[in-house]
């Protein structure tokens, strides 16, 4: 079992500095619980380096009442260092602890390129594919009114139609390897009645960009309560051949390793054995366990 999805600090204003003793106690609460790695996947978007290069991004969309929002919880959540982080997933690694050094990296429309180069200085072993934006409206976000208030204005097909849109674009950009929580936008339990068509092109993006999905148990902590993915698209990615990670998507130390018996119990129904661990963007197959 791996938790290849882990975050350092939670969606708030706070502290964002990244400690050693931290990462030491993500790994050895997963090894009590039977994981045999971890990945720290901060998202890009908290840190100082990436508010250089994309800061911005959200004027693009024609709401300034959504941009607003958008700049409201960057502004809230950005100040991290890069640097710094990256030498504290290192360190832990040259001690032996059972991390590898990852990145979620969210979808910025028509940025990917800038998202590249900016990656493409770090000694990532692994990167996480996320669609959490459309436009500037941040369908996940449960906090700010202004977003919440969005899901009422939009049909729930156009949303999972620029959802899915979005993580095409994410997938060819080359910019990630495993699409995480892939069907983030059944997130607040807004579903189609026949969401085929959709999980179709979910699928077929993974396979076609050769990436991984991510079975995640974080939609259990959420509305929709339902693990990432549902078991229609989860049989989709194994029918295609689409490699496996697991993950909690933590954002604190009790959530590390959450619900890894309901993910393994997922994965038995496909007949899935093995998943895919990283190393310098390199993936290897290991056993589920
Ligand atoms: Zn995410
Ligand atoms: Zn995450």
């Amino acid at each position: 079992m791996l938790d290849y999805h882990l975050h350092l600090w939670e969606h708030r204003p706070g502290p964002v500095e990244a400690t050693l003793e931290q990462v030491a106690a993500y790994c050895e609460r997963a090894t009590e619980a039977g994981v045999q790695e971890v990945a720290l996947t901060e998202h890009l978007s908290r840190f100082r380096q990436a508010d250089r290069v994309l800061k911005g991004w959200w004027e693009d969309d024609p709401s300034p009442a959504l941009a607003d929002a958008m700049r409201r919880a960057w502004d809230d959540e950005v100040g991290a260092d890069l640097d710094e982080y990256v030498e504290v997933a290192l360190a832990a690694k040259a001690e032996g602890l059972p991390v590898v050094l990852g990145m979620e990296v969210d979808h910025y429309a028509g940025r990917m390129d800038v998202v590249g180069e900016l990656l493409a200085g770090y000694p990532f072993d692994v990167l996480l594919g996320s669609v959490h934006w459309i436009g500037s409206w941040g369908l996940d976000n449960g906090f700010d009114p202004v977003m919440v208030a969005e899901w009422d204005h939009r049909s729930i097909e156009s949303v999972w139609d620029a959802y899915t849109e979005a993580l095409e674009e994410l997938a060819a950009s080359g910019a990630c390897d495993v699409l995480a929580h892939p069907d983030l936008c059944k997130i607040m339990g807004h579903r189609p009645a026949v969401p085929d068509e959709w999980h179709d092109r979910m699928a077929e993006a993974a396979a076609r960009c050769g990436l991984a999905a991510e079975v995640s148990s974080a939609g259990l902590r959420k509305p929709v309560g339902e693990a990432y993915p549902a078991p229609a698209l989860l049989a989709r990615f194994a029918a295609a051949g689409v490699p496996f990670t697991t993950a909690s998507d933590a954002h604190r130390l009790d959530q590390v390793a959450e619900c890894r018996d309901e993910l393994r119990d997922l994965l038995a129904t496909v007949g899935c054995t093995t998943l895919q661990a990283y190393r310098g963007r390199t993936p290897r197959t290991v056993a589920l366990g």
